[in-house]
């Protein structure tokens, strides 16, 4: 067991300053209402071209994200690499559907890639196959509806773009997380990713794809790839995380009448994010895994698999990850317990990292209990500091 209430350890990278502006963040954001009403003046102000940026950049932009661009991250690589904590870097421009969009998340990706071979400090790199192609045709492939030829070729470029960012990656040795998306793009996803695997994993896990278990088909998924990895004798390697999509899956499935893919329940998706871990951690002599989560329960269950598999907390076939600005207890304590541990760090120019920003804000709101917790635990530091002074 490793305690995650130790927020001495949660918060030591942190001063006095960035524990109070943490604090007035995960205030605001637990209140529906404000996140509500700072997402609509947020998107007036950028479509009236109102100076922003800085208030964006001083506040939520420095909670949860490295940098706008990869020079500016140095300093959040370095701050966390002092606590043993590796650094994701994530280029999070979203919403891309122009060549120029995609040609510019390809120069990104690779020029993580060069910098993760470079600086050890930066176990992973990520892309979202999003980030290099159009959605509609990724959900045209991935319900295997008939192309047109300009369509067939535009996948073919696709195909190459995912073949020159995991054979770079191949050639350097580096790590590459392919980030899971919407169910009805995520067949194509899935190809793509198998095949990279196929291909580069044979030596040592390089490429790893991500399973959300929310969905109630992914236990089996999982089953079938780890038995195809065997058979194949390449490497499977896993990023395993919940899943990001629940409302928007919800949606389409009521308003195109099919059934949702998700779990009915959390507690569903709960049982099967254990069992995956239990089944990855079994079969890690032909798998490498990435618990991508801030529940802290799963994160003392991977421990809990790894001490009843006799595996060592340093092998680097298995990972924990947290997303910059959040859950620190957990990445924190973990890293001191000696965890492989990385934190995600987003990065771009602050107007393209709005809508990530905006999720994320989002995204906490919905977990009330996130919330809850972060603010308990920041409460808790201040009051741990008021005491020493
Ligand atoms: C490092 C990292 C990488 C990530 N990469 C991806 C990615 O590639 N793709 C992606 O989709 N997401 C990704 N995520 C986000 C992730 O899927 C979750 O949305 C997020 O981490 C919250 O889940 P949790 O396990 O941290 O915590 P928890 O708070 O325990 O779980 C919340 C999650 O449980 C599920 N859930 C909640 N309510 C219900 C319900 N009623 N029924 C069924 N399920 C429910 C949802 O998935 C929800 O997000 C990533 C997260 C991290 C930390």
């Amino acid at each position: 067991m490793v305690s995650f209430d130790n927020t001495e350890i949660a918060f030591s990278s942190k001063s006095n300053s960035d524990i109070n502006r943490a604090y007035l963040l995960f205030k605001l954001i637990g209140n529906n209402s404000l996140v509500n009403l700072g997402k609509t003046a947020t998107q007036i102000a950028i479509g009236l071209h109102l100076p922003i940026e800085g208030m964006v950049k001083a506040t939520i932009f420095k909670q949860f994200c490295g940098g706008t661009d990869l020079k500016t991250c140095d300093k959040t690589i370095d701050d966390l690499a002092k606590f043993n904590i590796g650094t994701i870097l994530n280029y999070s421009a979203e919403g891309n559907e122009t060549e120029s969009d995609f040609a510019r998340a390809m120069s990104e990706v690779l020029s993580t890639i060069d910098l993760a071979h470079r600086n050890p400090k930066i176990p992973f790199c990520v892309f979202k196959v999003t980030g290099i192609a159009r959605f509609d045709l990724l959900a045209k492939v991935s319900a295997q509806a008939e192309l047109s030829e300009a369509e067939r070729k535009e996948y073919e470029i696709v195909e190459q773009r995912v073949e020159e960012i995991c054979s770079k990656a191949s050639e350097l040795g580096v790590r590459v997380f392919i980030d899971a998306e919407e169910s009805w793009i995520q067949q194509a996803i899935d190809d793509l990713a198998t095949n990279a695997m196929q291909k580069h994993n044979r030596e040592k896990p390089l490429i790893y794809n991500t399973i959300q278990m929310y969905r109630s088909d992914r236990l089996e998924f999982l089953k079938d790839a780890i038995l195809k990895a065997k058979n194949e004798n390449y490497f499977l390697a896993i990023k395993l995380v919940r899943g990001a999509y629940m409302e928007k899956e919800r949606e389409r499935a009521s308003a195109k009448n099919y059934d949702s893919p998700i779990h009915v329940s959390k507690k569903n998706t709960d049982m099967d994010y254990e069992r995956a871990l239990r089944l990855l951690v079994e079969n890690s002599k032909h798998v490498a895994t990435c618990a991508g989560t801030h529940n802290e329960k799963s994160c003392q269950d991977l421990i809990k698999i790894m001490e009843d598999h006799g595996i060592s907390k340093i092998d680097t076939n298995i990972y924990f990850a947290q997303l910059l600005g959040m859950s620190d207890q957990i990445s924190y304590n973990l890293a001191s317990a000696g965890y492989n541990i990385a934190k995600f760090v987003p990065y771009g120019p602050v107007k393209e990292v709005i809508p990530y920003l905006i999720r994320r804000a989002e995204e906490n709101t919905a977990m009330a209990g996130q919330v809850g917790r972060e603010l308990a635990l920041i409460m808790q530091e201040k009051k741990r500091r008021k005491s020493n002074n």
